[in-house]
């Protein structure tokens, strides 16, 4: 258990890194003129660091990448959250997780037809029961990197995905496309992120056949800032807010 000054001191540490963060994506954003939100990724840290960051700033989207965690934290935490939902997507959750936590504002990483039919019967369910709830945004999610471990749509799909969501799926708003891009790509700094310079390909084809303005969420603590210049809108930061993460190991350990 924390003492009353322990948790003041570290509500006084989130606040400071997330105005240094927050600086800089205004600063990158104001000169690329273009609006740019950033989402504090909060997967692994406890509620009361997101209630912190909240009371603290008015901060108002979080990040959470594991349905589990994120019904667990939902409902202990303010309804003015905004949450994104940007972990891996499992369909056989997708309809909770739309159902359950009205205050979901966007699932990032929507990356199947299939996927997308369940979140649309969850929100449905939602809106009959509470029609007051909003239509859950959703953002394309596509592999830009070629490589195999990662989630997310090929390029060459999406496209097929966001037609389903404008055409069948009349309680999800397609907001745009996100991508993760390889490790190893964030972290060179001297060349262009050919994953952002893909995703946005993918999203100017989409967007000229469709007639719609598409978001493109891209972005993280270690190449946020060109992100924006190449046209992010949506960034996620969570360790340059939150700190480091325990590895996965541990957490496992210490949440059983
Ligand atoms: C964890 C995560 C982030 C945040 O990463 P940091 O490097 O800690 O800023 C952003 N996007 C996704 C999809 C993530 O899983």
């Amino acid at each position: 258990m924390s003492t009353t000054e322990e948790m003041r001191a570290r509500a006084l540490v989130l606040a400071d890194n997330f105005r240094a963060i927050s600086g800089r994506v205004n600063t990158v954003a104001q000169a690329a003129s273009q609006q740019v939100r950033l989402v504090a990724v909060s997967k692994y840290k406890p509620a009361s660091d997101i209630l912190a960051l909240y009371n603290e700033t008015g901060h108002r989207h979080f990040g959470e990448n594991y349905v589990q965690e994120l019904m667990e934290k939902a409902p202990e935490l303010p309804k003015e959250i905004h949450w994104h939902f940007i972990g891996q997507l499992q369909s056989n959750k997708c309809r909770q997780l739309a159902k359950r936590i009205p205050n979901l504002w966007a699932v990032e990483s929507l990356d199947s037809i299939k996927k997308a039919t369940e979140l649309e019967k969850g929100r449905a369910s939602l809106l009959e029961s509470s029609p007051e709830a909003e239509k859950l945004r959703v953002y394309v999610q596509v592999n830009t990197s070629g490589e195999e471990q990662k989630s997310g749509c090929q390029p060459e799909e999406a496209r097929d995905i966001c037609q389903h969501i404008i055409n069948n799926c009349p309680t999800l708003v397609l907001q745009g496309m996100m991508t993760i891009g390889s490790i190893a790509r964030s972290k060179d700094a001297e060349n262009e992120n050919e994953d952002f310079i893909n995703l946005k390909r993918v999203r100017d084809s989409v967007s000229a056949e469709f007639g719609i303005e598409l978001e493109l969420s891209m972005g993280m603590t270690n190449d946020f800032e060109q992100a924006i210049q190449l046209g992010s809108t949506n960034v996620r930061v969570g360790t340059a807010i939150f700190g480091g993460r325990p590895p996965k190991e541990q957490v496992a350990v210490g949440a059983s």
